[in-house]
Parts: structure tokens; C-alpha cells; sequence
């Protein structure tokens, strides 16, 4: 009984992993590296991981799930993070396909209230509640002289 529920969770959150499984490829096409820890799948680093990690804060991430996959732009940071992307993991989990679109919208709500969409979306609140994420994304860009 037990095997079986634990199946359906990766049956329920199969969609979203499978796009990650994707980009989880393309990451090792870029030199990338993978492993699998406590039932999930793990990308990290490599030339697209330097790229996500380059692009604007506002764009940037330095590690997200989609479903039993972690996408992390170096090991550092998946280190430090994979406690708090395992609370979503278990949050595919529990919404399978309607997790994106859930998400996208406590983003939106919260954007419309004039408040954080990252930060203050349920799911994110509920994450770093359960394990903070300690991760510094980058760091500060040297001052240039003038
Ligand atoms: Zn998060």
C-alpha cells in the first residue's frame, strides 16, 4: 500500500517531471552534471547553469523544481537548497498537473495586491517556512570605477 501511493505521487507529478527531465538534458548537453538523492533527479552546473546564474535577478534562479526534478545552477547551490526545493517537490506531490498553474496564480494575486510575487506566493512561503533557503544567489557585482 504503501509502494503504491508513493508510486501514484511520481505517476501525479510525472507532467512537470518530465519537462524537467528535459531541460535536465539540455543542462548535460552544456556540460552539466546529474545524480539522484532521496528520490529526485539533480542537474547542476555547467554552461547553462553559468547562464541561468548570469541572467538579471528578475530572471534568474539559482535552483528550481519541476516535479522529482531539481535544476540547480552549480552544486553550491543545490547543496544549500535542496531542503527547501524538497518541500516542493512534495508540493508536485500533492497538486501534480495543477501545481504550475497554482503557483502562477498565488504569483499573480500576489502581484495585483502590490506585494512580492515571488516571496510572498504561498508556495514559496510555505517552503521557506518548512526549510529557509540560506542560498546568496550571487554575488555583488563589483562596483565599477568612474
Ligand atoms: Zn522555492
Amino acid at each position: 500500500m504503501v509502494v503504491a501511493l508513493r508510486l501514484l505521487r511520481y505517476v501525479w507529478a510525472l507532467p512537470n517531471t518530465l519537462v524537467g527531465l528535459v531541460l535536465g538534458v539540455i543542462a548535460l548537453l552544456g556540460g552539466g552534471r546529474w545524480r539522484i538523492h532521496l528520490g529526485v533527479v539533480e542537474f547542476y552546473g555547467g554552461r547553462v547553469g553559468a547562464a541561468v546564474a548570469a541572467l538579471p535577478r528578475v530572471l534568474g534562479f539559482s535552483a528550481m523544481t519541476l516535479g522529482h526534478v531539481i535544476l540547480a545552477v552549480d552544486r553550491s547551490a543545490l547543496a544549500q537548497l535542496r531542503r527547501h526545493e524538497h518541500v516542493h517537490v512534495r508540493q508536485y506531490e500533492r497538486w501534480g498537473p495543477l501545481f504550475v498553474p497554482a503557483y502562477l496564480l498565488s504569483s499573480l494575486v500576489q502581484l495585483l495586491r502590490g506585494r512580492n510575487p515571488y516571496r510572498e506566493n504561498h508556495f514559496e512561503r510555505q517552503a521557506y517556512a518548512l526549510a529557509p533557503a540560506r542560498y546568496r544567489d550571487r554575488p555583488a557585482r563589483p562596483r565599477v570605477a568612474e
